[in-house]
């Protein structure tokens, strides 16, 4: 039978439009993008100043959770990942800080450090030596390896490692971060990679990214106009951080600022937002995610807004043109995956890892209660008032640290002197200090009823080996000083909203476009994922799944 040749062409065409529209039961690749220190408001703090295509376009076609809280403290960044990915809290998956007294290592540790490792492709040691198996619980990313028999691929990407480490799980394909020193993306040996990076990262790391982004100038940008931040906020940076920003303002001579500080530099701008999207971009299309039926997993983590708030505060112009690029690069990138894969395949969530809080010298200067908490001081001082209280001189304390105190118990017992003394004495102490709302052993955090505030965040963040003895909480608008905030710059980590509310969108593949404000915790988007994916949730989860977004 003779056909009209145009009728069953268009009808064709038709079909094929049809189907390429209609989402799979499965996408074909999650992509988890984190924010580092993103605060919920600045969806829309710096709306007027988003172009349509990123912060936008995934507010009008994706499906916002306006009402998402982090559900325990510390909020930091290492926790803050875990929870993401593991469905629960430090309690479970034993993630408490970013570093800690460890009471098994008996030393100090930052999270992920396993010196059993190396590096693969950049600096020898230190940087490279780091592994998952701090994390007590198994991740989305693991349960999607092991609900597909190993068929699904998962990477991590971020500059910072934790970041990278903690989302990617305990059996990715690859996990790459950011080593300083070499310009490099660099894994550890505990990775399949281990006898050397692949080729494309190798093509990758050759192109030297890095040299050309801080061969230039970091100015601001002329088309806009930065009303959401002070013109004379330069006089809060003065130079008590370590940054190589210290007493300078913009535009930032890069190049300059290289001599210094080096590759690290790139963490403070913009563009190490850039560099990061460049790399996953590579990795999409050369580790061929998302090409099958079978869904793969990307993790990325922007970490360049963190290093900028802790070093210009929220109201830094420097804060604000980090956002409005980052808006650019995510536009860039949406548009790349529509092309590339189809927006039908592609499952994107985008939250971040903690808040961040007002600028504590600036509160105080426009008449708001806020302050600093000498907490890198508070060893030597709580040694000084016990040896004067209990009459003896000894090393009490271990740690003082992400307002936890670990006691010395065995030098408690070798100057036989009472537990319940030494605690007392520290408790009662740290009770009268400015900025200290209220302070207790863990025992006593245990026992505290549901209606003491904040007492089910602080018990969510304590895990039973690895904690502090005595814990303490600080009033609204206090935060702990350290050396990673100047004057002008801020932080975060505490129970308060500053620090817990934080965006959660979801787009793409079956998401309808919608927003909800009912209450979601942090660890309710892991279970939510395995809903998805028809796959079991992470084996830790104590989130639930978000329903309204399956209305
Ligand atoms: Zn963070």
């Amino acid at each position: 039978m003779k056909r009209f040749p145009l009728t069953g062409l268009l009808l064709a065409l038709t079909q094929v439009a049809a189907l390429s529209q209609t989402p799979p039961s499965q996408p074909k690749l999650v992509i988890g993008i984190v924010v580092d220190q993103m605060r919920y408001d600045y969806l829309y703090r710096y709306r007027d100043s988003y172009g349509e295509g990123g912060f936008k376009r995934l507010l009008a076609q994706g499906f916002s959770c306006e009402n998402t809280h982090y559900n325990y403290v510390p909020t930091y960044t290492a926790p803050g990942h875990a929870a993401i990915y593991t469905g629960t809290t430090p309690a479970v998956n034993g993630i408490i800080a970013n570093e800690w007294w460890d009471p098994e290592w008996q030393a100090h540790r930052y999270v992920t450090t396993d010196k059993r490792y190396t590096t693969v492709g950049g600096t020898p040691g230190r940087v490279g030596q780091h592994s998952p198996a701090v994390l007590l619980s198994s991740t989305i990313t693991d349960e999607l390896r092991l609900a597909h028999n190993f068929r699904s691929k998962v990477v991590g990407i971020c500059l910072k490692d934790r970041a990278s480490i903690l989302p990617a799980g305990h059996i990715p394909n690859a996990c790459y971060w950011f080593d300083d020193e070499t310009g490099n993306w660099i894994t550890s040996t505990y990775y399949p990679d281990s006898t050397g990076l692949p080729q494309w990262v190798q093509d990758f790391n050759a192109r030297k990214l890095p040299d050309a982004f801080l061969s230039k100038n970091w100015a601001a940008d002329s088309t806009m106009t930065y009303e959401q931040s002070f013109d004379n906020w330069d006089a809060y940076n003065d130079g008590k951080y370590f940054s190589p920003f210290n007493g300078k303002a913009m535009p930032y001579n890069l190049p300059e600022l290289k001599k210094k500080g080096g590759y690290s530099v790139i963490r403070f701008t913009p563009f190490g937002n850039t560099l990061t999207l460049d790399f996953a971009v590579d990795a999409i299309n050369k580790m061929q995610l998302g090409a099958d039926d079978v869904p793969d997993f990307l993790c990325i983590s922007f970490s360049s807004p963190d290093y900028c708030a802790h070093q210009f505060g929220i109201h830094g112009k420097e804060t604000e043109d980090m956002y409005l690029r980052l808006d650019r690069d995510l536009a860039r990138f949406l548009n790349f995956l529509d092309k590339k894969l189809g927006r039908e395949n592609v499952l994107v969530f985008l939250t971040a890892d903690h808040g961040g809080a007002e600028t504590p010298v600036h509160l105080r200067d426009i008449g708001m209660p806020a302050g600093v908490f000498p907490e890198s001081s508070m060893e030597k001082s709580l040694e000084n008032v016990l040896a004067a209280a209990l009459g003896v001189t000894g090393d009490f304390i271990h740690e003082v640290n992400n307002q936890q105190i670990w006691l010395n118990w065995d030098a408690i017992a070798d100057l036989e002197v009472s537990p319940d003394d030494v605690a007392s004495v520290i408790i009662g102490y740290l009770k009268q200090q400015p900025g200290v709302y209220d302070a207790f052993t863990r025992e006593e955090l245990m026992m505290f009823p549901e209606e003491y505030p904040f007492a089910s965040l602080m018990r969510r963040g304590i895990h039973q080996k690895r904690s502090g003895d005595i814990l303490y909480q600080l009033d609204p608008a206090w935060h702990a000083d350290d050396q990673f905030f100047g004057t002008g710059g801020t932080t975060h980590g505490s129970t308060y909203a500053y620090d817990t509310h934080i965006p959660l969108i979801w787009y793409g593949w079956k998401i309808r476009s919608g927003e909800s404000f009912a209450p979601v915790d942090i660890t309710d988007i892991a279970p939510t994922l395995s809903a998805m994916l028809r796959i079991m949730e992470p084996n830790g989860t104590t989130g639930k799944v978000i329903e309204p977004l399956f209305k």
